[in-house]
């Protein structure tokens, strides 16, 4: 645990628009008059009948109801796009930055209105209503927005599937949300690599037939069209008429479903609601990204990611921002590549993965150096902890020391950010979220259900609801009681681990199912992680808990080295005293494995899951692989450690 502390840089303090003070005084506020407090935030969006009850909330196990504004309406769209078309409709609305570096496009927010109509007038076209769901595979082309836009727009609920998934994932994921209208691609391009989207789609609809493929060309690739279900999208918005009126919709109308990571198992359907998510996805992004009218601002999640969703999409459209969309990866043509585009486009904020940072870190700080950056005014991190030897890293090498870092902790379930800091309040202490946004009540407790109170470590549990909570698992709310409200009764069950320190700061410690118990002391995996990744020659680190006859539970870590290091014997044993005084000997590894690959999901986070099976040698009972990015890794270790 890091015990540096960086204050809040003098030149935020005095533009902040939340400074410290206030930051308190509205966090009081909003959790003992919620309603107050959110009625009045949610008049930050367009109502078409405006809502006389704020919030109706029970997480009572066999009761459980979340509904926000449940008598206003409104339209997402709208607040996306139509409302900011009288002062907006020239300025950029969406940079779309290219996979090739030299092929970029700004769409204004004319433009994309026009675009919105078009995909809805078709899909209306195509037959889809209000309430049917569409399954969108797109690459992070613009299509992708104006097709989640467009389904907003006439009250169908969309369901993103990251393009990254194979046949079998998005079959399963079509056939759980009964969609019968499918968007997708010819191809993608990622990292000069085609993607067969349309071959996939093809491949999952062999398994559960859908009605109508509506095809985006993308890179033109000659693809097989089925007459009569599958539609070039091109010929068919030449055809329909440039405007759509919008549908009025109710604030608890779905919005659109996700289906979560499954880092820890199988996929759950989150579903969202359309006020109080677009209202948490603009207040969220307004305030933790000190957003301000003309910034250029970059999320590189894909938008198959709840990160995408809210923070690429609704929360900037929201707040008539420029937000940029990136069809590319971080590497290609060199790991640059993230930095050449902040240059390019003049970035001020920039929002990325710990993956991503950790990655771009092995490669050393010359090609960060070489380009300029000083448009970049603020820096974020999400989706997993973020080792403190990666956010020094962050700060010093890409922000040079002058842009803070917002690490923002949150769900595909919360919708958006829960415990972050906000630029202009918040001193930052590496490694930790540190404070609750407005309106959330997070408590410790311990595996009875107690309370802690103080500085304490335990189980992340919300105690209210927040505007932007997911309501339901589409199509079992049984299961959306069990999983989320059930263990402890009364409180939404995170699944992560947290303590908080004596400041009152959250630092999350990974997944509860993490935590390792050795010799009665529980210690959190993400902790015995970040002393490795601290090791001047490691990259990445997983640790995992294996059976141990006198410990009870050993510390089994997978290490990844940087490039160039040759592994060997006396560095697995330095890294293991390493550990031993950077944390202290309780937290010594058992067993250090070299990894050249860790498994992770498609968005980038470690399965420990899977490490935890090849660490206790259960090779046969890997579980649902279908959500791994690279499954020949887990080959590999499987080999290095059935050798062992
Ligand atoms: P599944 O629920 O299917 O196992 P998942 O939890 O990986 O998948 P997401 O909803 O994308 O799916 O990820 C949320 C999780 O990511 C959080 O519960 C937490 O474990 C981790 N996370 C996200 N942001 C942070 C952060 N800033 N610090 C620490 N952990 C984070
Ligand atoms: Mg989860």
């Amino acid at each position: 645990m890091s015990h540096k502390i960086y204050p809040v840089p003098e030149d935020w303090k005095k533009t902040a628009r939340i400074d410290d003070a206030r930051y308190r005084a509205l966090y009081e506020r909003s959790v003992k008059d919620p309603k107050g407090f959110w009625g009045e935030q949610a008049l930050r969006i367009d109502w078409i009948s405006p809502f006389t009850k704020v919030k109706h909330t029970s997480f009572d196990t066999h009761n459980v109801s979340i509904r926000w504004f449940e008598d206003g309406t409104t339209n997402v769209a709208m607040n996306c796009v139509d409302r900011h078309l009288p002062e907006r409709a020239h300025r950029t609305a969406i940079i779309w930055e290219g996979d090739d570096p030299s092929v970029s496009r700004h769409i204004t927010y004319g433009e994309l209105h026009e675009a919105v109509c078009r995909f809805a007038n078709v899909l209306k076209k195509h037959g889809v209503k209000k309430g049917d769901r569409v399954t969108i595979y797109l690459p992070m082309i613009p299509e992708a927005a104006f097709a989640m836009l467009a389904c907003a727009r006439i009250g169908a609920v969309h369901s993103v599937v990251f393009g990254g998934f194979s046949p079998d994932a998005l079959a399963g994921r079509i056939e759980d949300a009964q969609s019968e209208v499918i968007v997708t691609a010819d191809e993608g391009l990622r990292g000069g690599k085609k993607i067969p989207l349309k071959a996939n789609v093809d491949a999952a609809l062999d398994k559960t037939p859908a009605k109508t493929v509506i095809v985006v060309t993308r890179t033109g690739a000659e693809i097989d069209m089925q007459p009569g279900r599958d539609f070039r999208y091109e010929e068919e918005a030449a055809r329909v008429h440039a405007d759509c009126p919008y549908a009025e919709m109710d604030a608890e109308d779905p919005l659109f479903i996700l289906y979560t990571s499954g880092s820890t198992g199988k996929p759950k359907g989150a579903l969202h609601t359309t006020g109080g998510y677009l209202v948490y996805a603009s207040l969220t992004h307004e305030l933790v990204f000190d957003y301000r009218d003309g910034d250029v601002y970059w999320c590189t999640a894909d938008v198959g990611w709840v990160t995408g969703h809210s923070y690429i999409i609704y929360g900037p459209l929201a707040n008539g921002a420029t937000t940029l969309m990136f069809e590319g990866v971080p590497n290609y043509p060199s790991v640059s590549r993230f930095w050449e585009i902040v240059d390019k486009h003049k970035v001020n904020i920039f929002y990325t993965a710990p993956t991503a940072i950790r990655a771009l870190m092995a490669a050393g700080d010359a090609p960060v150096k070489k380009t300029s950056r000083a448009s970049l005014r603020l820096l974020g991190s999400v989706g997993e902890p973020i080792n403190p030897e990666a956010w020094e890293w962050y700060h010093r090498v890409v922000g040079e020391g002058r842009c803070p870092i917002v690490d923002t902790w949150w769900q595909t379930e919360t919708g958006g950010a829960l415990i972050t800091p906000l630029p202009g309040a918040t001193d930052l202490k590496p490694g930790s979220a540190t404070r609750p946004f407005f309106g959330v009540v997070p408590e410790i407790i311990d595996p009875l259900g107690n309370v802690l109170e103080g500085a304490c470590e335990g189980l992340l549990v919300i105690a209210d609801s927040w505007p932007g909570q997911m309501r339901t698992v589409f199509g079992d709310h049984e299961r959306f009681a069990q999983t989320y409200f059930t263990a402890y009764p009364g409180k939404y069950f995170t699944g992560d681990g947290a303590r908080r320190d004596a400041d009152g700061d959250y630092w999350i410690t990974g997944r509860v199912d993490d935590v390792i118990n050795v010799s009665g002391h529980r210690l959190g995996t993400a902790e015995v992680e970040s002393a490795l990744v601290a090791h001047e020659r490691v990259s990445e680190a997983a640790v995992v808990g294996y059976p141990h006859d006198i410990k009870g539970q050993g510390i089994y870590a997978y290490v990844t080295l940087n490039a160039g290091v040759t592994p060997s014997e006396h560095l697995r044993k330095e890294l293991a005293h390493w550990v031993r005084h950077e944390i202290g000997p309780i937290a010594t590894p058992d067993v250090v494995q070299f990894a050249p690959g860790l498994p992770k999901t498609r968005s980038g986070k470690i399965m420990r899951r899977i490490l935890r099976k090849i660490a206790e040698g259960e090779f046969g009972a890997l579980g649902d692989t279908s959500t791994l990015a690279d499954p020949s890794v887990v080959e590999e270790l499987v080999r290095e450690r059935a050798g062992k």
